[in-house]
């Protein structure tokens, strides 16, 4: 890249030991979920807090300081050169507000407040994790502090993940959203379709046939395999180690097939985005994704908008069958699509369906908010979310496994990440209905020709990675903010098709 600022050219080159640290970090935590024996575990432990340390360092280096603060004064910096003194004044933030001591306790009891919550998941015991939610709240309350904020706490651990995002903002978006998903609710199950529900069949799908469609829908979709490999682990995720490295992983499930087709999607939607920044911002501030919201944007566009659409279903029935001749004989694309997008209100969020997804997020969003604010008590939390299961999905876990203690976010003190979730969903309908003005989307995937799709994502998103702020992109791309509305009507016109 070309800079008119030698003080930018300077913070860059200064940079680059960080973006390398982060991917060796990055390669430790891949290792850790799809590699590590069983007792490497402390090993690891010691290897990753090292890596955490020099990263630290070197966001505290005093030169690293020095010339930011000089390159935050320029006042001619291009486009790109603003962009990349904005990221990196952002990911400071963190490191040099917030008291080293403090970032030492919160990662020691986020350790122990894991190995807590998964023992409480276990035995279904709140109780056992409580006193460590309790340390997470207060100290993520502590780092709002640290870091400043305007009106409420939560705004400044939502501008983490989500920079610029406020708690008012997504207030506003869930009372719209959770409203139109409620009436679509309702009336998807009054209809003869819902009642008669499909019951996916026991039958054994091979797991050697499964690993062969996820690589076929792989390559399908344009996920380059000599830039990135596909492994198993239990949660499945995707990580950067450069641009030439983005690795996802799958799982699994004997009786399920749609799952592993599913995951394949949704972390080669975030592969695609990744393999699609322009090569010039590698080892940049620019490299990489905007924000997690338009992160999963990507992964649930592909998942979704393209992977259980009408017209991708049929266009993969054949091969479908092709691998599962007995276990599939009495399906045909019209049951299959059905099958893809069974609508049914349920406990546990990462197996909810597109329409009731965001209900588990917005629960979630207004217990975090509450709890980071003050206003509800770590000990009332179990009681508080059954509460809203009832009042949103019309269901109640039996125990706190199944309920509260199902997620792993809030034991990592992650409070801010969740709504990330949903505005993901939101980004991917917006930008789809911008895409269908341009191209012939429906036709791109009737023939399993999705190259169009793709270099439409390159050129309005992908190739951009970090240079303009989650807003600022919707902006250019759709001519509107976040608008809930977009996601609505496609979940409607989906939906009311399926179930009549
Ligand atoms: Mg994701």
């Amino acid at each position: 890249m070309r800079y008119s600022s030698k003080a930018v050219e300077k913070l860059v080159g200064k940079y680059q030991e960080i973006s390398i640290l982060g991917k060796i970090s990055a390669l430790l935590g891949w290792d850790l979920n799809v590699n590590l024996p069983p007792l490497a575990s402390d090993n690891r432990a010691s290897q990753e807090a090292f890596v955490t340390k020099l990263i630290s360092q070197r966001w505290k280096d005093e030169a690293f300081v020095d010339t930011l603060r000089a390159a935050s004064k320029e006042k001619k910096l291009t486009d790109h050169e603003k962009a990349i003194v904005r990221n990196l004044n952002h990911a400071a933030k963190y490191y040099h507000k917030v008291p080293e001591e403090l970032i030492v306790e919160f990662s020691k009891a986020s350790s122990r407040a894991f190995v807590a919550w998964r023992a409480a998941r276990e035995k279904a015991d709140f109780s056992i994790f409580a006193p460590h939610l309790a340390k997470m709240v207060q100290i993520n309350r502590l780092i709002a502090k640290h870091i400043g904020y305007k009106n409420n706490p939560y705004d400044a651990l939502l501008d983490i993940y989500e920079p610029g995002l406020t708690a008012s903002e997504c207030k506003a978006v869930f009372a719209k959203l959770t409203a139109g998903t409620r009436q679509l609710l309702t009336e998807i199950k009054k209809t003869q379709t819902y009642k008669k529900s499909i019951i996916l069949p026991e039958a054994e799908y091979a797991l050697e046939s499964q690993k062969k469609i996820a690589d076929f829908v792989l390559n399908k979709i344009g996920y380059d395999f000599k830039a990135g490999r596909m492994d198993v682990s239990a949660h499945p995720f995707t990580t950067e180690l450069g641009r030439g490295d983005i690795r996802i992983t799958n799982r699994y499930d004997p009786h399920n097939f749609i799952e592993s087709i599913m995951v394949a999607m949704h972390e080669g939607g975030h592969a695609l985005y990744e393999q699609g920044v322009d090569e010039e911002y590698s080892d940049t501030p620019l490299e990489g994704g905007v924000s997690l919201g338009i992160h999963e944007s990507q992964s649930r566009f592909w998942e979704n908008q393209v992977g259980r659409s009408r017209e991708f279903v049929n266009y993969i029935t054949a091969t479908l069958k092709a691998f599962y001749p007995e276990q599939l004989a009495e399906d045909d694309a019209r049951t299959l699509y059905q099958k893809f997008n069974q609508v049914r209100p349920s406990l546990i969020r990462v197996e909810a369906d597109e329409v009731t997804y965001n209900l588990h997020i917005a629960l979630r969003f207004e217990l975090e908010e509450a709890l980071i604010n003050g206003k509800l008590d770590v000990n009332d939390l179990p009681k508080e979310w059954n509460k809203k299961m009832k009042k949103y999905l019309g269901i109640v876990p039996q125990n706190d496994a199944e309920g509260v203690l199902q997620d792993v976010h809030w034991s990592n003190g992650a409070f801010g990440y969740f709504p990330t979730y949903t505005l993901g969903n939101l980004y991917a309908a917006q930008f789809c209905h911008a895409m269908r003005k341009e191209i012939d989307v429906d036709g791109a995937i009737k023939t399993g020709e999705l190259g169009i799709i793709l270099s439409w994502l390159r050129e309005n998103i992908h190739r951009h990675g970090s240079v303009y702020l989650p807003s600022e992109l919707v902006l250019r791309i759709t001519k509107k903010g976040l608008d809930p509305s977009y996601f609505i009507k496609y979940l409607n016109q989906k939906y009311k098709s399926l179930y009549v």
